[in-house]
């Protein structure tokens, strides 16, 4: 069977053997993140919608974990907002009638869990993982650039409530952008709105590889220490490349050397790749990201997008 929906196992330095399941098309979104890896949001949207048939997503998954396969999560991500798909809360019951063996990951912006219905669709995850990068509406709206009819204070809202009524562990996410989320007054704010939401980890991240827009820079490992440093006692990480990509599990070295040989002999898009490999794109892009960060690719942004290129 030919999958549309499920991808990888794909790299991850958090999440181990980790089976992606996309749930919208690509770039159906609540928000436009300057720093977006793929890409700019097509359909920014907070309508919830089937937005792919519930039973060919059912149909792949029941096909895929018949064969018991050895994964750490099965992680509802993809290029897009998974929980704008309505049919998330009978995707993850199917999968823990069906398959209780298999622990569930969810990453989100956030920004539909002021939903109670929502909320309550997700409850039997394992683990969620929520980004929350401004509490300001200022610098929401400049580094997020939402749909017109999100409210930030609410969103936060429901990250809270969530935390109450879920018995399972949150990773809660911060995307640092120099000159956006980084000032005293902005990180003060988070760090107030986080302490309210008690996730079990914080993970700060930021850029290392081209975003969305050319103009963002990403974080030194010192500013990123210091940041880390003012958040505590929270319980603090940094996420970004502190592993070296011969030490994460489920990294195909033929993978990486089908994108190595394919920009050998032109500069592509990660888009490009996809196409070319029948590779999801977001498994493209964290094998992009693990070779970036090595030095084996350059990066130069063109019209079309960024292209990568072999060194
Ligand atoms: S980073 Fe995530 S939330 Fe932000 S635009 Fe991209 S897919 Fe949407």
């Amino acid at each position: 069977m030919k999958y549309k929906h499920l991808f990888g196992p794909v790299p991850s330095r958090r999440l181990g053997i980790s089976l992606g399941v996309d749930l919208v098309p690509h770039k159906v979104c609540s928000l436009n993140c300057v720093y977006c890896e793929v890409g700019r949001t097509t359909n920014l949207t907070i309508d919830r919608k089937e937005y792919i048939p519930l039973q060919d997503i059912l149909d792949e998954l029941k096909h895929y974990l018949d064969q018991d396969p050895n994964l750490d999560y099965i992680t509802f991500s993809g290029a897009g907002e998974p929980l704008l798909h309505n049919g998330i809360g009978k995707i993850i019951s199917f999968i823990k009638d069906n398959y209780p063996q298999y622990k569930l990951a969810l990453l989100t912006n956030s920004t539909l869990l002021y939903d109670e219905q929502v909320r309550a669709e997700i409850m039997e995850i394992d683990l969620l993982l929520p980004s929350l990068d401004a509490v300001s509406d200022e610098v929401f709206r400049k580094l997020n650039r939402p749909n017109p009819k999100l409210d930030n204070k609410r969103i936060i809202e429901g990250l809270i409530q969530f935390r109450k009524d879920f018995t399972g562990t949150i990773w809660l996410e911060i995307f640092i952008v120099p000159g956006l989320n980084d000032t005293q007054e902005e990180l003060t704010s988070l760090k107030n709105a986080i302490k309210s939401i008690a996730p079990d980890q914080v993970q700060l991240n930021t850029l290392d590889r081209p975003g969305t827009e050319s103009w963002i820079a990403p974080v030194s490992q010192n500013r990123m220490e210091e940041i880390a440093e003012f958040l505590k006692p929270l319980p603090v990480m940094i996420i970004a490349n502190f592993q070296s990509r011969n030490k994460i599990r489920s990294y195909h070295k033929n993978i990486e050397e089908q994108i190595i040989e394919t920009i050998k002999r032109r500069p592509c898009t990660d888009q490009d790749l996809s196409e070319m490999l029948g590779i999801h794109i977001n498994e493209i892009n964290k094998y992009l990201s693990e070779l970036l960060h090595e030095g084996m690719v350059t990066s130069e942004q063109q019209k079309r997008g960024t292209f990568f290129r072999a060194k």
